[in-house]
């Protein structure tokens, strides 16, 4: 495997823990509410749907299609070279449940918006997992 790129990591909480620590067990989860059962993204501590608070975190099956992307050229970060995918996903159990998130294990001629990906994660340091996308027949 080749050397994991610098990244930003997220602060990890009681609201948030779910999402980036899932990929311990192979799971992206989202909270879900255990009323109208709407997945919520990003966590939130209300649904948006019908505003009930009884939000659980679920695993959902991690395949989606790529809603679009970009191909960055640009060293904004440093140590995370370019070039790399960022996309935003939409993940299959619910229309609009979209992540931003890297594509990876691609080559430029396979990428198409409407692709199928599903998710791998990144292993870092404080048991964090990053979700992040390939195609799903790699
Ligand atoms: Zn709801």
């Amino acid at each position: 495997m080749t050397e994991k790129p610098f990244r930003l990591l997220p602060e990890v909480g009681a609201e948030n823990a779910h999402f980036w620590q899932g990929g311990a067990e192979g799971e992206l989860r989202f909270l879900r509410c255990q009323a109208c059962r709407t997945y919520v993204h990003p966590p939130a501590p209300v649904c948006p749907e019908c505003l009930s608070r009884e939000l659980s975190p679920e695993a959902v099956s991690g395949l989606a299609r790529l809603y679009t992307y970009t191909l960055n050229h640009h060293s904004w970060v440093p140590g995370f070279d370019p070039p790399y995918w960022v996309a935003i996903v939409e993940i299959d159990e619910q229309p609009g449940l979209r992540l931003t998130t890297n594509l990876v294990g691609c080559s430029p001629a396979d990428v198409k918006i409407g692709m199928r990906v599903r998710v791998c994660f990144e292993e870092r340091e404080d048991g964090i997992y990053i979700p992040l996308f390939e195609p799903e027949n790699s």
